[in-house]
């Protein structure tokens, strides 16, 4: 494809689904495909009164939408999967374009998305409270979950579509609005998945307006919705840099919030570790996505008696793996991002050969000319964990470093900043255990014989520490997204008091 078709080609696909062609010209926001570098479209931003003002229509529409039975409300996000079914190929190319993902990732995503609404669907019919015994005769005591209000999400570049559906899906059938600002480095695929909702919602028929929507806007543009007291939960996903600014600053006004921050995730290869398997979990976890996801490995502990193997089928791999256009090759490594993003690989190279570390690939690979940035992901090997290990790079680099110790391993594992996920590698149950046990990995993910990254969404997705606490998508992550009453009903003729107080008058 020549350079020249790729903004047609995407306005083309937007309209195709269903974006309004003026959307997408004449605004204040660039946009552009790492794939090339060239620049698809210029989106238009809103400014701070056009943000709160959206966020008081939002606002109202929660009032409607919270009498809404939930089974209804799930109703919604079943048509919103049906929608998404018929948009997969097309969505997830748009997520090529704009994310650089190669195509089975970029179609994983939306898979993810309707993975996401099927579990919200069943869940609007199972928003499960409690009956608790209580120390009163003839009273009943209970936990009654309701809905929050507005949900504001803030999502990162890296997962444009996913993430939002995630929080999306389960706060519509817990029964709030919901109000999107996507990362000003993926507008578009926002865009698409505003106006595929929008079809949902027209063919659900009495929702109120202003449910759901999107506004695009840089980093100025989150704040105004981290100040607003109409949004009672904040659900941010990015950098750790960005949570300890948003944390704060809701905090102060009493919100709530989900924060899915960075990760620094490392496995552990153990001496009976199944080295087949483990270096394809690697290989995956550490080059797939060109390192750009939030789970990605980024740090290996490997036993000293398995090293020398280990390293020598991680380097056939990097060395062999294929380094291409996402939209036509079948290349397993894409772009990174930006420019920014390749100066950090650079820097964080630079720093770990100061380290003493030895890398191999990491160079820079000329697919589509100087306004892209592709890489041959790296493989470093490190004396010790030092330097640039302690961070996340949102970059193809895997650290390796020796262990002879179980326990060391661990704690050098743990002994990071972040705790998003890690993973052992190993058929030796005693360690498998320590690893999942309390004094085991201190991350919200913690696998064996998998890798760190490609969570399924029946699970709740997050981690701990400086990854922010939050927790998303699968298992009880819904009530965040709610609030919770405690109910107590006295259908006797005494009133007697808790705790045995008399207060007679
Ligand atoms: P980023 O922090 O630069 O931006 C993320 C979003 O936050 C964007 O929409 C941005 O506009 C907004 N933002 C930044 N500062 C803000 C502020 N002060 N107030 C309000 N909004 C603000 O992150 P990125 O480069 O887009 O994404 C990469 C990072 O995201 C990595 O650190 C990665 O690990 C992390 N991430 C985490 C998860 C997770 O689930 N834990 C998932 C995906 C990505």
């Amino acid at each position: 494809m020549s350079s020249a078709s790729l903004r047609s080609q995407t306005a083309e696909l937007l309209g195709k689904l269903g974006v309004n062609s003026a959307a997408l010209e004449g605004g204040d926001l660039a946009v552009f495909s790492p794939t090339n570098g060239e620049k698809v479209a210029d989106v238009h931003t809103s400014n701070a009164d056009q943000i709160n003002a959206q966020i008081d229509k939002a606002h109202e529409a929660f009032k409607q939408w919270r009498t809404v039975p939930a089974p209804r409300r799930g109703e919604l996000v079943r048509l919103f999967g049906e929608e998404l079914r018929a948009a997969k190929a097309d969505l997830g190319r748009l997520v090529s374009i704009e994310a650089g993902k190669i195509p089975s990732e970029g179609e994983g995503e939306v898979q993810e998305m309707i993975d996401i609404c099927d579990f919200a669907v069943g869940l609007s019919r199972q928003l499960y409270g409690l009956t608790i015994a209580t120390e009163r005769p003839d009273h009943r005591m209970m936990e009654t979950w309701h809905p929050l209000g507005v949900v504001g999400i803030i999502s990162a570049f890296n997962f444009p579509v996913a993430v939002w559906s995630w929080n999306a899906a389960i706060a519509l059938a817990c029964g709030n609005s919901v109000v999107w600002k996507p990362s000003e480095k993926s507008p578009l695929t926002a865009l698409a998945c505003q106006a595929i909702m929008d079809r949902a919602l027209a063919r659900f028929g009495d929702a109120p307006d202003n449910l759901i929507t999107t506004f695009i806007a840089e980093r100025e543009g989150g704040e105004v919705l981290v100040d607003n007291k109409k949004v009672a939960l904040v659900s941010a996903t990015g950098s750790t840099r960005m949570g300890r600014q948003v944390g704060p600053r809701v905090a102060e006004r009493f919100g709530r919030t989900i924060l899915e921050l960075g990760g620094n995730n490392a496995g552990i290869v153990c001496p009976s570790a199944d080295m087949d398997m483990a270096v394809r979990a690697i290989a995956f976890g550490a080059m797939g996505t060109a390192g750009q996801r939030c789970t990605t490995t980024r740090r290996l502990f490997v036993h000293e008696s398995v090293y020398d193997d280990m390293v020598a089928a991680l380097k056939k791999a990097y060395l062999g793996v294929t380094i291409g256009d996402p939209l036509n090759s079948d290349a397993l490594v894409g772009p990174l991002i930006d420019k920014d993003a390749a100066n950090n690989m650079e820097k964080a190279l630079e720093a770990a050969k100061a380290s003493g570390g030895t890398i191999t690939g990491g160079e820079r690979m000329d697919v589509n000319g100087d306004a892209s940035y592709y890489y041959r992901p790296a493989l470093v090997e490190m004396p010790e964990q030092t330097g640039p290990m302690f961070e996340e790079t949102f970059a193809p680099i895997l650290y390796v470093t020796k262990y002879s110790d179980f326990d060391d391993a661990l704690e050098m594992q743990n002994d990071v900043g972040a705790g998003l996920s890690a993973c052992i590698f190993t058929l030796n149950v005693r360690e498998a255990e320590k690893f999942l046990s309390a004094v085991g990995s201190d991350c919200g993910i913690s696998n064996v014989n998998i890798g760190t990254s490609g969570a399924e969404i029946g699970g709740a997705f997050g981690g701990e520490k400086e990854t922010g606490g939050g927790r998303e998508s699968g298992s009880d992550a819904w009530k965040a997204y709610m609030r919770r009453s405690t109910n107590t009903v006295n259908y006797g003729t005494a009133l007697p008091l808790a705790q045995g107080v008399s207060f007679d008058i």
